[in-house]
């Protein structure tokens, strides 16, 4: 079994996984921890760059530590992103958690750098980055750049990190008049540089009576030249709500053709609003200029840890911000310099390439809710639901290369995607047919209600009336008293799961990461200790090796 496994294993990683440039001399391992690409792509671009500055590096998932012949290894370079409640990716736990041991000491000699990747909307913001940076010092390892963290829109200082930490490894060695490149090119369509795309349609996927409204986009990828895989993301540049510009301008007292400078140029404020920037979230400068202007909130210091003023801003906005009387002078000059850039959103692909050409389907779900006497609306979701189809919409492919179906065509896939966790599954379950794979398919969905949100039923039940779907599996949490969920399914066919798995089954997860994912995680385990007859730590074991064996994949936010 180990065997037919590792060679499945082998046909999923790329043997680029390692890149190495003969004729440079500098050694230099590249970590990364990569939940949905980026920071794998950043890496493997990292790595192009250093060859050119005379390295010879080495791009591994952090999981990978154990392969590395440290003694033979002075330079690293980590980069990783966070994710959920400040967790490290599945592709950086194994690492963090070998770190904390006693053998991590063999990095004892090791001069590094660390960039993370972060959202500055989440608490523990490049909590995963922070944590590696400080434990690798602690060991006694050299820190030669000081960590660097990203929000959102990380190129500029990633790129600036790069060329700094690239100078550190080898001071003097760097070729004179080697001008880095930019990380990103834009030759083609990307982030940098996204197509204008058509919305060819857009519907709701819920019965007008449900509590829920999740929709069905498609995309034209005409003219475009833009590929993707399966399990790939897409990324979108919204615009901000009208309204919601309105507010803050009439708040400020601002008419909105004030002129003001961004990064893509000088512009109306107006415009700059709508496109640019983030509007919804106040970033920190914000609270802090907002808050020392004010009476309750004048005590700068205290203000971060501030409990009357963190329960005032809990599901509150900018707007709420602006509209507080305050005495605030504030320039559109310098308002827009406290806002943040209006980052892209990525949602996963529900459609397969090869069954959809020239198109991008997605499967989202538009937040809409009331707080605080004002009605909030989700950015990207409301974006697509309501004003999409006005003017072309910014879009680009963001790859997931670890999101990936199998290679062998053979393997069984278990898919647990409830919600929008369906989309990358009904994508996979596209191209297995297109590509009349023959391995056998397990879908686990779930949502509140049958009668309303059942979303492509009737392809999920073509599909298992045909028998490609060869399970079907649904929890539909609100049609009983109790509720059921995705992992009491799994609980109650446990030993089928545990026999799928035995076969050699891939187990994908996608959704909810805050509850969903761990509570299905800890099914799983379940699942492995009552029908595999395992011990809590077996089970534990068994994760672990289909963790490693990229046989436990999840894409979730
Ligand atoms: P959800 O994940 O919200 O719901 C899909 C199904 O999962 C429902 O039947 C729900 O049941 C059920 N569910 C709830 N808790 C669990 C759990 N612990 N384990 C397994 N199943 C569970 O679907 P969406 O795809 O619409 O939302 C996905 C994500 O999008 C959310 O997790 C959240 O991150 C975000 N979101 C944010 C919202 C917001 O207002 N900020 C609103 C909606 C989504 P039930 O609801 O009956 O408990």
């Amino acid at each position: 079994m180990a065997g037919l496994l590792a060679g499945k294993n082998l046909a999923l990683e790329k043997p680029s996984q390692i890149e190495t440039a003969a004729s440079a001399t500098i050694p230099l391992l590249i970590l990364f921890g990569s939940q949905t690409g980026t920071a794998e792509k950043l890496a493997r671009q990292i790595a192009k760059e250093s060859q050119r500055s005379g390295y010879r590096p080495q791009v591994l998932e952090a999981a990978q530590y154990a392969k590395i012949d440290w003694r033979k290894e002075s330079n690293l370079l980590v980069v990783t992103s966070t994710y959920g409640d400040g967790e490290m990716p599945d592709n950086a736990q194994p690492f963090w958690e070998w770190l904390q041991t006693e053998s991590a000491n063999a990095l004892a000699h090791m001069q590094f750098s660390v960039l993370a990747l972060g959202d500055t909307n989440y608490e523990q913001f490049c909590a995963a980055g922070i944590k590696i940076d400080s434990r690798l010092a602690q060991i006694g390892a050299k820190r030669l750049q000081p960590l660097v963290m990203c929000d959102v829109d990380y190129e500029a200082k990633a790129q600036a990190w790069t060329t700094d930490a690239l100078a550190a490894f080898a001071p003097g060695k760097i070729a004179s008049g080697v001008v880095p490149k930019p990380l990103h090119s834009s030759s083609e369509f990307s982030k940098s540089h996204p197509f204008p795309a058509q919305l060819l349609s857009n519907r709701r996927l819920n019965a007008a009576s449900s509590e829920k409204e999740t929709r069905h986009f498609e995309i034209s990828l005409g003219g475009s030249q833009l590929a993707y895989a399966a399990g790939d993301a897409l990324g979108i540049y919204p615009r901000n709500c009208p309204k919601l510009v309105d507010d803050i301008l009439l708040a400020l007292h601002f008419n909105g053709e004030e002129t003001v400078k961004l990064s893509e140029g000088e512009m109306a404020l107006r415009p700059a609003l709508l496109q640019h920037l983030d509007i919804n979230k106040p970033s920190a400068e914000m609270l802090r200029h907002f808050a020392v202007n004010h009476n309750r909130w004048r005590d700068l210091s205290s203000l971060e840890n501030d409990a009357e003023f963190k329960t005032w801003l809990a599901g509150r906005q900018l707007i709420d911000l602006l509209s507080e009387p305050a005495n605030v002078k504030i320039s559109p000059a310098e308002f827009v310099t406290l806002l943040k850039k209006l980052a892209p959103r990525l949602y996963s692909i529900s459609s397969s390439p090869k069954a959809h050409a020239g198109q991008v389907h997605l499967t989202i779900n538009v937040i809409r809710h009331e707080a605080h006497g004002r009605e909030r609306k989700g950015v990207g979701s409301t974006f697509l639901a309501d004003r999409a189809g006005e003017a072309p919409v910014p879009i680009f492919v963001h790859a997931s290369p670890g999101f990936r179906l199998p290679a062998d065509e053979q393997a069984p896939v278990i898919m647990v995607g409830p919600g929008t966790g369906i989309a990358p599954f009904r994508a996979f379950l596209h191209e297995r047919r297109a590509v009349n794979a023959q391995g056998r398919n397990w879908l686990f969905f779930g949502e509140q209600r049958a009668a309303t949100d059942f979303y492509y039923r009737d392809e999920l039940e073509a599909m298992f009336s045909d028998g490609h779907l060869t399970k079907l599996s649904t929890a539909f949490s609100r049609d009983q008293a109790n509720k059921i969920y995705v992992q009491h399914r799994m609980r109650e066919q446990a030993a089928e799961l545990w026999a799928w798995l035995q076969d050699g089954a891939y187990f994908y997860v996608c959704g909810d990461a805050a509850r969903m994912a761990k509570d299905v995680d800890a099914a799983l385990h379940q699942v492995i200790q009552t029908a595999g007859g395992k011990s809590a730590d077996e089970a534990k074991s068994y994760v672990a090796k289909l963790k490693t064996e990229k046989r436990y994949l999840r894409d979730v936010y």
